[in-house]
């Protein structure tokens, strides 16, 4: 499957924010946003520049889906999927995007980035209820429970789940107690934009 393999502190520049892709650097003094927080390229230096409507309308739709790092297509597939359902178009979205398996891992902290995330689940570690599951995009729904061999020293103990995600003590596993709500992502994300940048 296709993916980007260029540096990814360069997509944090570009955007002008931490996106967190890299995991415990990302918190360090070494973040290239902590140290040199320009846009890349030759005309760096010049700033982020006039933003029309359409750039922050874009810039919005490239930043989410850099942080859950995919691709225009599949990003776009989400979109529309979104569209579909019932309910607020972008908090759908985002409910859809936080509920994928490599994302759900990430936030329940049994991996630093989301492309550790995708790692461990590409190399079999994870199991859905008690299936093999090593599909990143693997959509999780309300009950289901995911197991890792050593989560359990990475999440219960230290107590930092969010409040969607609780820990099955039975399987030793993370369970999907509910969908998250809006206020429980913690991007930075105006998800309206991203609907007015599909929309136009
Ligand atoms: Fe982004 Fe992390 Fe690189 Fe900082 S260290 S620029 S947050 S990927």
């Amino acid at each position: 499957m296709a993916k980007y393999t260029g540096a990814k502190c360069r997509l944090c520049r570009r955007e002008g924010e931490k996106l967190f892709l890299k995991g415990s650097r990302c918190y360090s003094e070494k973040c290239s946003i902590t140290k040199r927080n320009q846009v890349p390229g030759q005309h760096g230096k010049t700033g982020f520049g006039f933003a029309s409507d359409y750039s922050k309308h874009l810039r919005e739709k490239q930043k989410t889906k850099r942080i859950y790092g995919l691709l225009e297509a599949q990003f776009r597939r989400y979109f529309q999927k979104a569209s579909k359902v019932k309910g607020v178009t972008g908090q759908v979205l985002l409910q859809m995007l936080e509920t994928r398996l490599d994302s759900a891992l990430n936030r329940a902290g049994a991996a630093s980035s989301m492309s550790m995330a995708r790692q461990m689940v590409r190399q079999n570690k994870i199991r859905v209820n008690d299936s093999p599951v090593n599909i990143p995009s693997y959509q999780l729904s309300a009950g289901d429970v995911i197991t890792v061999e050593d989560i359990k020293s990475k999440t219960s103990e230290d107590g930092k789940l969010p409040e969607w995600l609780g820990w099955d003590a039975k399987t030793k596993g993370i369970k999907i107690e509910r969908l998250p709500e809006r206020d429980e992502i913690s991007y930075d994300i105006n998800e309206q934009l991203i609907v007015e940048f599909y929309s136009r």
